[in-house]
């Protein structure tokens, strides 16, 4: 199967499933404003389900401009979004021209799911990210389209050694927003992680650093 006929799949799983209890329970947390923030990286959205509202940065290709934006100081705290998507979202496509972010409708995701492998002698020795960019199965982005220009939608999910990662998410800035997070917290409830993939232990050493390095007395808390 094509990857994106695949992650068009995922994507209907997402959107069939209903939130967990642990969900709603993040949930009552925002509600009585006990919840500082989420931080996610399940793509499947199903915190939105709940009511919880998504924290929003800007995405762009230019990691020397973001870099400089935090370094004069910018002040990040005006998102007030509850969840973080540090994998990015699969309801979510975004343009790899013009990185414009738009929820994937019932005509692109028609579009992915009839998608093909492509058979071309440069595919066949690529990996699966670079498979999103063969010519031959490009869903177009309506914006650039209007400007005469050919933007590629992608699903905005992060991906193994995703050479586009900047599309999807914006690590400067989600780890300017966690420090921030940290300083003030109570306390930080890790929820169904098992530890065992090493995104989640690199965000435990992250947490841990950042804790040390602003004095927080957080109190890291498990629940499996
Ligand atoms: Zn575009």
């Amino acid at each position: 199967m094509d990857a994106l006929a695949f992650f068009a799949e995922i994507h209907k799983e997402a959107t069939k499933a209903s939130p967990t209890s642990t969900h709603k329970a993040i949930m009552q947390l925002a509600k009585y404003f006990r919840l500082r923030r989420n931080y996610t990286m399940n793509v499947d959205g199903l915190h939105r389900d709940t009511g919880l509202t998504t924290w929003r940065h800007s995405i762009g290709h230019d990691s020397e401009t973001l870099h400089n934006r935090r370094q004069s100081g910018e002040d990040f705290s005006g998102a007030n979004g509850m969840v973080v998507e540090m994998h990015g979202n699969i309801r979510e496509v975004v343009c790899e021209e013009c990185g414009h972010v738009s929820i994937v409708d019932a005509a692109v995701l028609k579009k992915f799911s009839a998608s093909k492998v492509c058979f071309s002698d440069l595919c066949a020795i690529i990996s699966v990210s670079m498979l999103i960019q063969c010519s031959m199965q490009v869903v177009h982005c309506s914006k650039c389209e209007a400007k005469g220009k050919d933007g590629v939608l992608r699903f905005r999910m992060l991906l193994y050694d995703d050479s586009q990662q900047d599309l999807v998410v914006d690590d400067f800035i989600e780890l300017g927003q966690l420090d921030d997070d940290l300083s003030g917290a109570d306390a930080i409830l890790w929820m169904g992680i098992s530890f065992e993939q090493s995104a989640s232990t690199e965000l435990f050493k992250e947490v841990s650093r950042s804790l040390k390095e602003c004095g927080s007395q957080g109190n890291l808390t498990s629940i499996r």
